[in-house]
């Protein structure tokens, strides 16, 4: 038995589609987001369901793939029942599709989404309305809350055992004998749903016309016949017409409100709106939300307590084996010594997670035969480098959390609304802003989701600048950074600074791309915000257990692959046969000292321990965490015994080194897994150039960022101010450039 969901973008489907199959996919509030098909297996029912979570469209036509996608599935795949998922808050333009569906012949079944938010603002629909009206079941549900789904399934088993005929509409329109008789013809050659086809090939759809070409002769000849009307001919109009006139003749009553109840719902939205998306405000307002994130999250000195009011905890033993295991260790000693403010909870939970797996290392260790090589391979090898990764898992979980609780919220959905304000004279669209704020979760689905841009050009370009957007795997790396960077400033301060510069080259990037080469006139792009609501914990947690699944699995295989291999290299050399060598005469460093070379002018490869950072910037290409397994590993083999990895990073890099590693990581190469997909996503002369475009970026930003530092090394906040506000300038210069062009046009 298998089940369809088809309905609009954002009615739900995902949310729907979750709850009965209990996988977790992805829920994001835009449009486009499900641009595969998903399937799953419902199990409360006599027998298993398979269901299937088509993409969200507004009708049937074969326009965009996801139209095609749906309707090809809905009439070649049969299912056995189609659940046509509504929003009910959006009723009229919901029920345009559902007026295409009921054509098919196929059991149907309406289900009535959000009535949470229906009850919530005082109305309530006649669904009786809708029944008969329509003749099939309508069920009211709130996915989200997981209410009336039982018997949106009982009733959709009940009707997937009857037959349905399909039913139109426009039955009373003026080409009403013309439906008929071209659905006689379609008959009589044995097509099975000719009422759907029928009504297709009369509005003109391309795919219907090739297919049955006899029949669209007729079709031709006989609407000559039929007086003229406003649309003159224009059939597609016609129907479209006689749809929506046909909705709000019948339903316009079924949305009962309740005196001015529904207003005052309305505007509590309305009224967060106008603070989060406020025209000058708005932008600083996502960056101070961000900004909270990350002191939250990455923060050492919570809300500064330290920097402003001296707040120190004495080194009372059990406040700091409480607040935190090893925030801060004495250089010499390599000793616990006092806490410089409190902690924010991903650090404190990183430092208990760093020494719970630490300690598990150790333990381990104690068991193995000390000297061999598997035990080297095991321990400073594998463990090490797991461990290294490990550690900030805690961090990383939280700080996808708080991006979850954005997104789920609805506020993301703003903030490309936002974005498209504020860049739309610049020949930048909200809608490519959607896919880039997907990039900070991963590269890879965020590109697929390009599909939705229709300029190819639009296309390539939002692949290109995608992996800006940092992405978790990247976020080890700036927790690592940020631990180093900690002796002379905040972290959170730091793993801000590396989100923000990367928003904002990508967005400088566009710009100036788009400058230079012809720019056009975005269309304006329509898009539909979501209404706040409270996020779901259900939904929070499934996407955490999402990505542990994600990071546990990669972990287990290419990232300890990588180590592997890098355990390989740092052991033997070039005549591997000889035996195990020490560190120092080592395939590894050959490569890494002839590497280092090349990042020579970046800084990050100039100290003693250069080759070892080199040597990550490659590993990362397997996968992002690898930067951190890799130096883990090999700053743990060549460090002093007591020193931990994190102080060997900051005796070995300055602040400047630090900021241009992390910029040219941010910007280089992303994963394999991400190239490859920017190969199968952009058109095909974009693919050398973006790679070469990511090469040299790379290079010249982190070239940047490392002068500049050098610059203001006694005083890296300062830089870091500095550095924005000569992109702030560029932003600004970009701006003129195209204000003048578009005078120089017009004159
Ligand atoms: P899709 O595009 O059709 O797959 O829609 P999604 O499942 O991604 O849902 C779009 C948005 O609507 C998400 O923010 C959901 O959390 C929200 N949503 C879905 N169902 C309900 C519901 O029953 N009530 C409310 N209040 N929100 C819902
Ligand atoms: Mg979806």
């Amino acid at each position: 038995m298998k089940f369809a969901l088809a309905g609009n973008p954002n009615s739900g489907k995902t949310t729907l589609f979750n709850a009965l199959t209990g996988a977790t996919a992805h829920v994001g509030n835009w449009p486009g987001v499900t641009v595969e098909k998903k399937e799953g297996t419902y199990k409360k029912l006599s027998e298993k369901v398979q269901i299937v979570d088509l993409p969200g469209i507004y009708s049937l036509s074969p326009y965009t793939p996801e139209e095609v996608v749906s309707r090809n599935f809905i009439l070649d795949e049969k299912p056995d029942c189609i659940i046509n998922i509504v929003d009910a808050t959006n009723l009229e333009r919901n029920l345009y599709l559902t007026t295409q569906i009921l054509e098919i012949d196929v059991p149907v079944v309406i289900a009535l989404n959000m009535m949470d938010l229906v009850k919530s603002s005082g109305r309530e629909i006649r669904k009786e309305d809708l029944e008969k009206t329509f003749n099939v079941p309508v069920v009211e549900i709130s996915a989200l809350r997981n209410e009336g789904l039982k018997e949106l399934m009982d009733v959709a088993y009940k009707e997937a055992s009857n037959k349905r005929v399909g039913f139109t509409v426009l039955e009373n329109c003026k080409f009403a004998s013309l439906i008929e008789s071209t659905k006689k013809e379609m008959e009589t050659i044995g097509i099975e749903s000719p009422l759907f086809h029928a009504v297709k090939l009369i509005e003109n759809d391309s795919v219907e016309m090739e297919m049955h070409e006899e029949i669209a002769k007729g079709v031709e000849k006989l609407k000559t016949q039929i007086p003229q009307d406003e649309f003159e001919g224009d059939y597609e109009a016609a129907v479209a017409d006689g749809r929506y006139r046909y909705i709000s003749e019948h339903f316009a009553g079924t949305v009962k409100k309740d005196e001015n109840e529904g207003e005052l719902q309305v505007t509590k939205s309305d009224k967060i709106d106008k603070v989060l998306t406020h025209r000058i405000w708005g932008i600083p307002l996502f960056l101070i939300i961000m900004f909270v994130i990350f002191h939250f999250v990455f923060s050492s000195d919570i809300l500064f307590l330290n920097r402003l009011f001296g707040l120190e905890i004495n080194n009372e033993g059990w406040i700091n084996f409480f607040i935190g295991m090893g925030a801060e260790f004495d250089e010499v000693t390599g000793e616990l010594i006092a806490l410089e403010g409190i902690p924010s909870l991903g650090v404190f939970l990183q430092s208990w997670m760093g020494w719970l797996t630490g300690s598990l290392i150790d333990l381990f260790a104690s068991f193995m035969p000390e000297g061999t090589w598997y035990t080297g391979l095991v321990c400073d090898g594998i463990l090490t480098g797991l461990d290294s990764i490990f550690s900030f898992l805690p961090q990383i979980l939280l700080l996808f959390l708080c991006i979850a609780i954005l997104e789920d919220s609805g506020y993301m959905a703003r903030v490309a609304f936002i974005m498209d304000r504020a860049f739309r004279k610049f020949g930048l669209s909200g809608k490519a802003f959607i896919p880039l704020l997907m990039g900070f979760g991963c590269s890879v689905p965020a590109m697929v989701a390009t599909k939705t841009l229709e300029d190819e050009k639009e296309r390539d370009l939002t692949i290109a600048l995608t992996p800006f957007f940092s992405c978790g795997a990247k976020a080890p790396i700036w927790a690592m950074l940020a631990f180093a960077i900690v002796g002379s400033l905040l972290g959170d301060i730091f793993v801000f600074s590396i989100y923000l510069l990367g928003i904002v080259v990508a967005i400088v990037a566009a710009i100036l791309i788009k400058v230079f080469s012809k720019a056009h006139e975005v269309p304006p792009f329509i898009m539909e915000l979501p209404a706040y609501h409270r996020p779901q914990f259900k939904n929070l947690m499934a996407n955490l257990w999402e990505k542990l699944k994600h990071f546990i699995y990669k972990a287990s295989t290419i990232i300890t692959a990588a180590i592997i291999l890098i355990w390989f290299l740092s052991n033997f050399s070039w005549a591997f046969w000889q035996g195990l060598v020490e560190i120092e005469d080592s395939m590894l460093v050959d490569i890494g000292n002839v590497l280092k070379y090349f990042f020579y002018p970046l800084g990050f490869s100039q100290g003693e321990h250069g080759w070892i950072y080199s040597v990550a910037t490659v590993t990362g290409l397997i996968a992002k965490e690898d930067v951190v397994a890799t130096i883990a590993q090999l700053l743990g083999t060549v460090a002093e015994d007591e020193e931990t990895v994190g102080l060997a990073l900051m005796g070995s890099l300055s602040n400047a080194q630090i900021y241009a590693f992390a910029a040219y990581n941010l910007f280089t190469f992303p994963c394999f897994a991400a190239i490859a997909t920017m190969k199968a996503e952009s058109s095909k002369k974009a693919f050398p150039k973006t790679l070469a475009f990511w090469f040299g970026g790379s290079y010249v930003i982190s070239l940047v960022v490392y002068l500049v530092g050098l610059a203001f090394q006694a005083a890296i906040v300062l830089g870091i101010v500095v550095l924005h506000a000569l992109i702030a300038a560029i932003v600004l210069c970009g701006y003129f450039v195209s204000k003048h062009r578009n005078k120089a046009k017009v004159a």
